[in-house]
């Protein structure tokens, strides 16, 4: 796989069945890497690790992160988001894992050196079942990554950024590193994303390139809005100035809050040619 430059701008995608025509709009899009969202829905067979290695070598495109998202998840509000996401919910939770595991071992078919995904609303109490089985999750996750020759990365967003650190030096594993979204602090209310990149620095190895507005105060429950790259609230420019500020090097990846086919593509390009003028 081809190396990548200091903050390289790419895109977050989801695996599509057709993983050329996929990896060939993103390169359209000014990219030559980025990072694969695999849902729930998607078949991981041989065969389909097959389509994306040949596709990343014909088309001479770097994955750098593979991230799980699980079948039953809903992000339309926060009591949603707490019910259903990540391996908060006890239902769903060693399939969550089993499931976790197939995706770490696609992307290892790859060559991805790592794996990402939301755990969903951790719990503030250390001591709540839930904390502590999640927090042991985490580490058996960290673990079979590790033994993948791949970083964990936790994804930021659902917790204020001192409570996402207290979870992640309990849970304690050399290769479980931090993937930072800016936009997700302001969606779910929990802080000022510069801040909150300062605090986690030196844990993070990827970031989002993403924004958004913060929850109307009037209407508890309700998240943020997504917003196109550069027209919310995080403050783009300042974000990236701090990115060189302190030192960041990782690649900053574009995940577009723009929905709707046409639009969407037109909203990433835009946002790669402004994170080049920034980085
Ligand atoms: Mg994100």
């Amino acid at each position: 796989m081809p190396t990548l430059k200091d903050r390289e701008v790419g895109i977050f995608f989801w695996a599509e069945p057709d993983a050329l025509a996929t990896i060939r709009t993103l390169k359209s899009c000014g990219v030559t890497s980025g990072q694969l969202g695999v849902d729930g829905g998607v078949k991981l067979t041989p065969e389909t690790a097959a389509s994306w290695s040949a596709a990343m070598e014909a088309e001479d495109f770097h994955i750098y992160t593979v991230f799980a998202a699980y079948e039953g998840e809903s992000y339309a509000d926060i009591p949603t988001v707490e019910r259903t996401v990540g391996f908060i919910p006890r239902a769903t939770r060693a399939a969550r894992e089993i499931r976790t595991k197939e995706v770490i071992d696609f992307g290892a078919a790859l060559g991805v050196k790592s794996f990402g995904c939301h755990v969903g609303y951790i719990p503030h109490d250390a001591s709540h079942p839930d904390y502590v089985d999640v927090r042991d999750m985490v580490r058996r996750i960290a673990d079979y990554a590790a033994g993948a020759g791949m970083t964990y990365c936790l994804e930021t967003g659902q917790e204020p950024a001192a409570q996402l650190l207290q979870f992640f030096e309990d849970a304690a594993r050399p290769n479980l590193k931090i993937n930072f979204d800016p936009a997700n602090m302001i969606l779910y209310g929990s802080g000022e994303p510069i801040e909150a990149f300062r605090l986690l620095r030196q844990h993070v190895i990827s970031v989002h390139g993403n924004d958004g507005d913060w929850p109307d105060p009037a209407t508890p429950g309700a998240l943020g809005t997504e917003r196109p790259l550069g027209q919310g609230s995080v403050n783009i420019p300042k974000f990236v100035a701090t990115l060189r500020e302190t030192g960041y090097n990782g690649p900053i990846c574009v995940e577009s809050g723009v929905h709707g086919e046409e639009q969407r593509w037109q909203a990433l390009s835009a946002a790669v040619a402004l994170l080049n003028s920034l980085r």
